[in-house]
């Protein structure tokens, strides 16, 4: 249960043990082709250009920044945390004239403050991450991307911790380019960087001077081969890694039948039971508002007297979570992922080993009161 790697789905790690086809055998290029649409779909981004690329989350983040900035152009963090940083760090490397509008741990900068920042002008790109996996504040990304839209500025979304979890509409809400990592919510073990870039990205892309620099990230490369997959064609830049995208198929198409709005909901019901429990508990959330607060994982304080062993004591009660991240609070709180696969009895036993764990730890609450809280959200449909 913690944020990632996250518990898949049986069929998809089948998909992973299977013996690895030739990246130019047609049943590989079909799969390839499928996954690709599929994608598009759980973002819900039909006019966008779905790349998958062997590599974490971070690639996908340099892909965006590689493919979209060049040097000297201004980029607008709305920062929430740890992972903020990172696309700061690498819009930097790219040599962007970065501008951070911070706010304090476990809250997010308003629509109106970002907007009044866009407005002053100069901006290329502007970036947010969707839900900051450090804090588990889900930043107020709709108003975010339409606003920057209006303005002309490309919007870059990480959608690591969120996509397929958290409600998100790409060709809707006109965010330019999504990225996300396989290990998450999109249900598939490491080691997938995935994009959906939007045809004004794209665009953008086309019009640059400077080339990219970095050979491994650069759209020249990718987008020939996507196109080849994409039209039941074999291609080559760089080995795919066939069954981790075989795999990446699979879980897409058990998200898409699942539904994409059937599917944040879940999220959301399970979200509330934890958060229903964790406030049972006499614990305090990091984001310091609902409207902050994400679906896909729980970041909670350790009340007074109960100290970061707690994580331990819940995996000896047979729980895996995980401690803090943010570099300046992370002794005081630990974790939960509640993404992918998740259901109804995997919040039941986190939260009951999560209350006997601090129970044994000298909290002072009421035993079960954690169980009957959330189950209270759980049974009321
Ligand atoms: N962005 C966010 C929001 C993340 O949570 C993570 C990883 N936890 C990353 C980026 C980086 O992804 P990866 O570790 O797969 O490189």
């Amino acid at each position: 249960m913690i944020p990632g790697p996250v518990e898949f789905e049986e069929e998809v790690l089948r998909a992973l043990g299977a013996p690895s086809l030739s990246h130019t055998d047609p049943a590989f290029i079909v799969t390839f082709g499928r996954a690709l649409q599929r994608l598009r779909e759980v973002c819900l981004a039909p006019s966008a250009q779905p790349f998958v690329v062997s590599g974490s989350g971070t690639l996908a983040m340099e892909m965006a920044v590689a493919n979209l900035v060049e040097p000297g152009d201004a980029a607008l963090v709305v920062n929430t945390g740890y992972f903020s940083d990172r696309m700061a760090k690498i819009l930097e490397r790219h040599g962007a004239k970065v501008t951070h509008v911070r706010a304090s741990p476990g809250d997010a900068p308003t629509v109106e403050e970002v907007k009044a920042r866009l407005e002053r002008g100069g901006f290329k790109v502007m970036t947010v991450t969707h839900v900051d996996t450090s804090t588990g504040v889900l930043a107020p990304v709709e108003g975010l991307v339409k606003a920057a839209r209006a303005l002309g500025v490309l919007s870059v979304v990480d959608g690591v911790c969120a996509t397929a979890g958290e409600v998100f509409h790409q060709d809707a809400w006109g965010a330019d380019v999504y990225l996300t990592a396989s290990q998450k919510a999109v249900g598939v073990p490491p080691g997938l960087a995935l994009v959906t870039a939007s045809p004004q990205a794209m665009a953008a892309w086309k019009g640059r001077k400077a080339p990219v620099a970095s050979v491994y990230s650069d759209w020249a490369e990718w987008l020939p081969i996507m196109e080849a997959y994409a039209g039941g064609k074999p291609s080559y830049f760089a080995t795919p890694p066939v069954n981790l995208v075989s795999a990446l198929d699979v879980s897409l198409g058990q998200i898409l039948a699942e539904g994409m709005e059937a599917r944040f909901s879940r999220h959301q019901r399970l979200a509330r039971a934890f958060r229903a429990a964790w406030s049972a508990l006499g614990l305090r959330l990091l984001p310091v508002s609902e409207a902050v607060t994400a679906n896909t994982l729980s970041a909670v304080y350790y009340p007074e007297g109960v100290d970061a062993s707690l994580v331990g004591r819940v995996k000896a009660e047979g729980v895996v979570i995980a401690g803090g991240l943010h570099p300046d609070l992370k002794t005081r709180y630990f974790r939960v992922g509640h993404m992918n696969r998740v259901g109804p009895g995997d919040v039941l036993v986190t939260v009951g080993a999560v209350e006997r764990a601090l129970l044994a730890a000298g909290h002072r609450a009421e035993a079960g009161a954690g169980l009957r809280a959330a189950e209270s959200v759980l049974a009321a449909r």
